[in-house]
């Protein structure tokens, strides 16, 4: 635990720069923006969610779970249960808890404020996947610290999570297609680039689908899965229609104060998804 950092690091930066690299040798889409401006504003963003958590993050989700290990706190404990299966059971929970995070930030105004940020990218690509509210960075952080407490997640297994859930993000928003024979088979186990593409699109009722991040099981557990969109996945329609201008979804500055501006807002109602 003493590197987690670098692992942390090193599995982020390999991971983009992969992704990155595949984007630019076969993108699946076109840019409709411009890198460059995207890019800017999706990597500050990420930025200044970091600068935020440095400054009001008490403690690392790694340190509390060592308190609670050492404590033998947690509800896991109740149960005699081996370890493998407590970072096993521990993983896939936390997998499924942060599935209905992101189906409540979708289905709370005030939450849905926050995580709207991340949808007025008029385009999908690696580096949306970092693209979150500060905000909405902290919050969750807080959500995971509760979870993270009450369970007695080990260490291990919060390591292991922070550092899937990143790679899946950047992995399921990368601007690529993976071929039918290796997609169809691969999004029994885990989101795809095209089923993830489906919850950016513009349609409501598309976006109110596919809000796993890393295992798919859970949209299609609790009955959330879109399987096609209306359009194809390279016609897809990215994006919030009410932030379709440049200026309304690439300016830091415009990103940042977006949850407190007063717009009508169409794509919050959770509806459930037609088949
Ligand atoms: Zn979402
Ligand atoms: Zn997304």
């Amino acid at each position: 635990m003493a590197h987690e950092n670098y692992y942390r690091l090193g599995v982020f930066l390999g991971m983009l720069l992969l992704m990155m690299l595949w984007e630019a040798l076969a993108p699946a889409r076109r840019d409709p923006v411009g890198r460059s401006w995207r890019w800017r504003t999706n990597l500050l963003l990420m930025v200044s969610g970091s600068l935020l958590m440095r400054l009001l993050a008490p403690i690392s989700l790694v340190a509390l779970a060592q308190v609670n290990q050492q404590q033998s706190f947690g509800l896991w404990y109740l149960f005699a249960m081996p370890y493998w299966l407590m970072v096993l059971l521990s993983v896939l929970f936390l997998d499924m808890a942060i599935y209905w995070q992101h189906r409540l930030f979708h289905r709370i105004p005030l939450l849905w404020r926050l995580h709207q940020v991340h949808h007025a990218d008029p385009h999908i690509d690696s580096t949306s996947g970092l693209r979150f509210h500060p905000l909405e960075i902290l919050l969750s952080y807080f959500i995971k610290l509760l979870l993270v407490f009450l369970l007695g997640v080990p260490a291990l297994a919060v390591l292991l999570f922070e550092i899937i859930l990143n790679a899946s993000a950047i992995f399921n928003h990368s601007n690529i297609r993976l071929p039918a024979l290796v997609e169809r088979p691969l999004r029994w186990f885990i989101v795809t680039q095209q089923m993830h593409r489906i919850h950016h699109s513009q349609r409501v009722v598309e976006t109110n689908s596919n809000y796993g991040f890393n295992l798919s099981v859970w949209d299609r557990v609790f009955g959330s899965y879109c399987a096609k969109g209306r359009k194809s996945d390279a016609q897809l329609d990215i994006g919030l229609v009410q932030y379709l201008k440049p200026e309304q979804n690439t300016g830091l500055a415009f990103l940042l104060s977006l949850p407190f501006r007063l717009v009508k807002d169409t794509t919050r109602n959770d509806k459930p998804v037609k088949r």
